[in-house]
């Protein structure tokens, strides 16, 4: 069976950077509903309008918008040979959906990046993306040579609004209360694998494949 890969973890935890490894190297298409969200928000649709505020203070939008963002991603062609889901579930009642969305279509595993918190809230507060190709960069770990351009395409760099300090320890709460009960749900039906996310992105990248080998 087709497969679906769920990278489930906090914010900061490199979720964006290995979907897009995953990506290069095996040609699965990487859905990220706060990419969907980001651009619904850039070009002022309806949807945008209203997940801009809850985005904004580090909430999350309503299971009922993501989950139909999903829904109509999920058809698109592209997935029909499977994807690496980022940042979705991110509630019970998401992961419910996502179940009953691909029930008999696709095998799903869960990998939950493990991080702790202090690398977290440094990793996010220092991240920088690129306006134009989407790169990611940190100011720490991963800079660009010229702190405001990007490296690869020349764009501008900028932070995220939801990457200021306190929206960071917000969305990290969020997680805890919202996001974190969805990794004894997925052990506890056996398809979770847990991947030390506190290393180099390589690093990480080699363990994810042992880990889907
Ligand atoms: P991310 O880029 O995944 O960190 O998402 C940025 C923001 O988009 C989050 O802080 C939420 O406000 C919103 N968001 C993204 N994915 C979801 C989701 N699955 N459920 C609810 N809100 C989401």
């Amino acid at each position: 069976m087709r497969m679906m890969l769920v990278l489930l973890g906090p914010p900061g935890s490199g979720k964006g950077t290995q979907a897009k490894l995953l990506f290069e190297q095996f040609g699965c298409p990487q859905i990220s509903t706060g990419d969907m969200l980001r651009e619904a928000v850039r070009r002022g649709t309806e949807l945008g309008r209203k997940a801009k505020a809850v985005m904004d203070a580090g909430g999350l939008v309503s299971d009922d918008i993501v989950i139909g963002l999903i829904r109509e991603r999920l058809h698109e062609p592209d997935c029909a040979n499977g994807c690496t889901l980022d940042g979705f579930p991110r509630t019970v009642v998401q992961a419910e959906a996502l179940a009953g969305l691909i029930v008999g279509q696709f095998e799903i595993r869960v990998l939950y990046f493990d991080v702790p918190e202090d690398i977290l809230v440094r990793r996010l507060t220092g991240r920088r993306n690129c306006v134009q190709c989407g790169a990611i960069f940190n100011v720490d770990s991963a800079p660009s040579a010229r702190p405001d351009v990007c490296d690869r395409c020349g764009g501008a760099l900028t932070q995220r609004d939801d990457d200021r300090e306190e929206t960071v320890r917000r969305r990290l709460a969020v997680f805890r209360s919202q996001t974190e009960p969805l990794i004894e749900w997925y052990r506890s039906r056996g398809v979770l694998e847990t991947v030390t996310g506190d290393r180099g992105v390589e690093e990480i990248f080699r363990q994810i494949q042992q880990v889907l080998a």
